[in-house]
């Protein structure tokens, strides 16, 4: 399949959470361009700093991407890439459009940075599933591990959490990614996460290439059963070193890859 074919898709890849995921990456911009620079990212370093939503994909350029796939079982469409799908301006225009067409649910990615803003909120309400990241119990643990733009405030974002999971009706899931410098964070994030209350918090550490070591199997177990404890039997929580991952082979492998970094 040739690279240029696909500007705006990608996969599908093999998700722990999702299944078969397909990507759609809003950015698509061959700069990565996020509000974070996550010490763990797989796709590398923040190249674009931005708060500031654009139209970087077409939505029509999209749909018409879309219609070519060849025939591949998927179990969710899921809008993530080469930075932070919020930043894009028309993503609620984009997931209105790919239901028309496609029978899959929607999931979107988020690193949670911009969920304080109505705009936002209105377009994350359309996504049969939100993922959203919160690694930090404090702003100071924001910078550390998330390397956030000055102007993000993590209360905003916890504050946009809570008032998310008030109107949404979707699947809300908080994934936690642990390093060495935010484990000390577990309980704190747990006790978080629990007045949040989403349908399930997914405990992770870098697996996949990145520039930090993901914390051992011991740890892990740990930090997991911090959260189950905090957490109550309501809200699933899953880890990733018990995830049984489904088998699936990216249609385009280059741009699976600059999307989602290799394998380590
Ligand atoms: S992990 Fe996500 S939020 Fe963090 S820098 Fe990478 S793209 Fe941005």
């Amino acid at each position: 399949m040739e690279q240029s074919k696909y500007k705006y898709i990608y996969g599908p890849v093999s998700s722990w959470r999702l299944g078969r995921s397909l990507g759609i990456d809003p950015i698509s911009s061959c700069q990565k361009t996020c509000t974070f620079d996550c010490v763990y990212c797989q796709v590398g370093r923040t190249e674009v700093f931005s708060g500031q939503r654009e139209v970087f994909v077409p939505t029509e350029a999209l749909i018409h991407e879309l219609r070519s796939l060849p025939d591949v079982p998927i179990d969710y469409i899921t809008f993530a890439g080469n930075g932070e799908p919020t930043l894009a301006k028309n993503l609620g225009e984009m997931i209105r459009a790919v239901k028309m067409v496609r029978k899959e649910k929607i999931a979107v990615i988020t690193n949670a940075s911009l969920i304080h803003r109505k705009d936002v909120v209105e377009d994350l309400l359309l996504a049969d599933l939100v993922e959203a990241k919160l690694d930090a119990s404090s702003d100071v643990f924001l910078k550390a591990v998330n390397q956030s733009m000055a102007e993000i405030r993590w209360e905003d974002i916890v504050e946009g959490l809570k008032a998310f999971r008030k109107v949404y009706h979707g699947h809300l899931t908080l994934q936690v990614m642990f390093v060495a410098s935010n484990k000390a964070c577990a309980a704190a994030i747990a006790k978080i996460a629990h007045q949040i209350g989403p349908d399930e918090v997914e405990i992770n550490t870098p697996l996949r290439a990145c520039s930090v070591k993901p914390l051992s199997i011991e740890d892990m177990e740990e930090i997991t059963a911090i959260f189950r404890r905090i957490c109550g039997a309501r809200i699933k929580v899953r880890s990733v070193y018990e995830a049984k991952r489904e088998i699936s082979r990216p249609f385009c492998q280059p741009s699976t890859e600059r999307r989602r970094g290799k394998e380590s």
